[in-house]
C-alpha cells in the first residue's frame, strides 16, 4: 500500500485513486519569461520519479503540466526588452521543453493558457451565475472569498494572512478576494469577455485546464511548495465553488531548492540555469543529486554536493559492470550455503527499497538501499562470482534505475539517443542540399539506408523512418 503525505490535513493517507487503476496528476508548471532553472529541475524530477514507481506499481499515469504562457511578469520582460510577448513566450518555452527533455522527464500534455481563454471565460461566468464571482467597475472579475466556507484550509491560514500579493484594488469587496478575469489597461494583450477586453488571472488557467483534461475529480495536484498559497489555495475554491464537489484527493508539494539558505528563484536573480547544470554535470548526475533528498526536505546546491552525487553515481555504475560480468560467466547448477543467504538479503534490500519508495516515495531512504545492495556486489559478489545473486541485483538496478532513470545507457536503454542523433544527421543533410552540396548528401543517405534507415526527401526537407 502507497501512503502519501497530503498538503491538505497535513498527514499521510493510503494511497487509492478516483478511478481504478489510474492516476490523473497535474502538476503547476513555469511562467515562460526567463529560463528554467534548477530549482524548477528539482520540483519536475521530484515529480518524474513518483510517476515512475507509480507505473512500476501498475498504474496508467496521465501526468499534465501547463505552461503559463501570459502573465505580469510576460508582459513586463517584453516591455523591458522591447520584444513583442509572444517573442518573449516563444523564446522561453523552446529553452523549458528542450532541458526537460534533456532532463528525462516526460510529460504527457503540455496544456497553455491562451489556448484555452474560451474555457476559461466559461469557468469565471459559472462563477458568476453561481455567485461566487463579481464584476467591477473596471470590467474585472473577482473570486468572492467569503463565498467559499473552506478558504484557508489547504494552506492552514486565517483571515489576517490571506495576502493575494496583487496591488490592492479599492474595488475588490474584501482585500482578500482575488482575480479571476483582469481588465485591460493600455499597451497590454487583451482577449474579448462578455466583461470587455482583459486577460486571465493567474489562478484560473489551472482550475480550468486541469479540470479539462483530468475532470471534476481527480487524484494528484502539485507543484513546489510556494504554490500552496495563494495560488492552490485560490484554485480549489474556484473549483469546488463551481463543481460543488471535492476535488483534489493529494496535493503534494515539494520543497524547495535554496543556494545560499535562499530560494532559487527568478525573481531573486540567483538562478543557475538547468541548461548550464545539464552542461556541466549532465542529466545523470542531476537527477541523482535531486533524488538523493525526500521530495519534502529542502535542498543547498553547491559544487561540493553534485561532485558528491557523481562519485556516488559512479560507484552504483562500477557495481552494476561487476554484477553484468559475473552474469556473463553463465547461470551454474549449485549455490553454496553462504550464497543463498546472500541472495536473501540482496532480495530483503529490493523489498526496503519498494517499502521506501511506497512510504511517501521516500527516494532518499530507497536510494541508500541500492547502496547496501552496491556494497554487498563489492563485498561479496565479485569474489562469490554468484550467477542467481547477481540476477537478483541486477533486477534491484532495473527496478531502481526504472524510479530514478540514472543510468539508462548503462542497463542498455539509451536507444531514444539514436533518434536525436538520426535527427541530426538529417539536419545536415538539409544544410547540405540547401547548398547544393549534391554529392555529400547522396553519401549520407546511402550510408543511413545500409544501417536500415530510409531517407525521404521532399523539396526543402526530408524526414527519415526505419525501413
Ligand atoms: P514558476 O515558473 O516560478 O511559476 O515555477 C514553476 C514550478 O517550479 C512551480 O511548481 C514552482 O513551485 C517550482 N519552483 C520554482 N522555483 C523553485 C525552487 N527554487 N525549488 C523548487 N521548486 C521551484
Ligand atoms: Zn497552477
Amino acid at each position: 500500500m502507497i501512503r502519501v503525505f497530503n498538503t491538505l490535513g497535513r498527514k499521510f493517507e493510503d494511497f487509492s485513486t478516483v478511478e481504478n487503476g489510474i492516476v490523473k496528476m497535474y502538476v503547476c508548471g513555469p511562467t515562460v519569461y526567463d529560463y528554467v532553472h534548477i530549482g524548477h529541475g528539482r520540483t519536475f524530477v521530484a515529480y518524474d520519479a513518483i510517476v515512475r514507481y507509480l507505473r512500476l506499481k501498475g498504474y496508467n499515469v496521465i501526468r499534465i503540466q501547463n505552461i503559463t504562457d501570459i502573465d505580469d511578469k510576460i508582459i513586463n520582460r517584453a516591455k523591458e526588452t522591447g520584444k513583442s510577448w509572444e517573442e518573449i513566450v516563444d523564446y522561453y518555452s523552446k529553452d523549458y521543453l528542450e532541458n526537460l527533455s534533456l532532463l528525462k522527464v516526460k510529460i504527457d500534455l503540455h496544456p497553455r493558457v491562451t489556448q484555452h481563454i474560451k474555457e476559461i471565460i466559461n469557468f469565471v461566468q459559472g462563477l458568476i451565475d453561481k455567485g461566487h464571482a463579481y464584476v467591477a467597475p473596471s470590467g474585472s472579475v473577482y473570486f468572492d472569498v467569503d463565498t467559499y466556507p473552506h478558504y484557508g484550509e489547504l494552506s492552514n491560514t486565517k483571515k489576517d494572512q490571506w495576502n493575494q500579493g496583487e496591488e490592492f484594488v479599492k474595488e475588490k469587496r474584501h482585500p482578500y478576494d482575488f482575480a479571476l478575469w483582469k481588465a485591460w489597461k493600455p499597451g497590454e494583450p487583451y482577449w474579448e469577455s462578455p466583461w470587455g477586453k482583459g486577460r486571465p488571472g493567474w489562478h484560473i488557467e489551472c482550475s480550468t485546464m486541469s479540470t479539462r483534461y483530468l475532470g471534476e475529480q481527480f487524484d494528484i495536484h502539485g507543484g513546489g511548495m510556494d504554490l500552496i498559497f495563494p495560488h492552490h489555495e485560490n484554485e480549489r475554491a474556484q473549483t469546488e465553488s463551481l463543481t460543488g464537489k471535492p476535488w483534489v484527493r493529494y496535493w503534494m508539494h515539494v520543497a524547495f531548492l535554496n543556494i545560499r539558505g535562499e530560494k532559487m528563484s527568478k525573481s531573486l536573480g540567483n538562478i543557475i540555469t538547468l541548461k548550464d547544470a545539464l552542461k556541466k554535470y549532465g542529466a545523470d548526475v542531476l537527477r541523482y543529486w535531486y533524488l538523493s533528498s525526500h521530495y519534502r526536505s529542502p535542498i543547498d546546491f553547491s559544487e561540493e554536493n553534485l561532485e558528491q552525487s557523481k562519485v556516488s553515481l559512479q560507484r552504483l555504475k562500477d557495481a552494476l559492470a561487476v554484477l553484468k560480468d559475473i552474469l556473463k560467466e553463465g547461470p551454474k547448477s549449485y549455490s553454496k550455503d553462504e550464497d543463498i543467504k546472500v541472495q536473501r538479503e540482496i532480495i530483503q534490500k529490493i523489498k526496503e527499497f519498494d517499502e521506501a519508495m511506497s512510504n511517501d516515495f521516500d527516494t532518499a531512504t530507497a536510494l541508500k538501499k541500492i547502496h547496501e545492495i552496491a556494497n554487498i556486489v563489492f563485498s561479496k559478489l565479485q569474489n562469490t562470482r554468484d550467477f542467481l545473486a547477481a540476477s537478483i541485483a541486477l533486477d534491484g538496478f532495473r527496478i531502481f534505475n526504472e524510479v530514478f532513470g540514472v543510468m539508462d545507457e548503462e542497463m542498455g536503454l539509451a536507444y531514444e539517443r539514436i533518434y536525436e542523433v538520426i535527427d541530426g544527421i538529417i539536419e545536415v543533410r538539409n544544410l547540405l542540399r540547401q547548398k547544393k552540396m549534391y554529392d555529400l548528401s547522396d553519401q549520407i543517405r546511402s550510408i543511413l539506408e545500409s544501417h536500415g534507415i530510409k531517407v525521404l526527401d521532399s523539396k526543402d526537407k526530408s524526414t527519415w523512418r526505419f525501413q
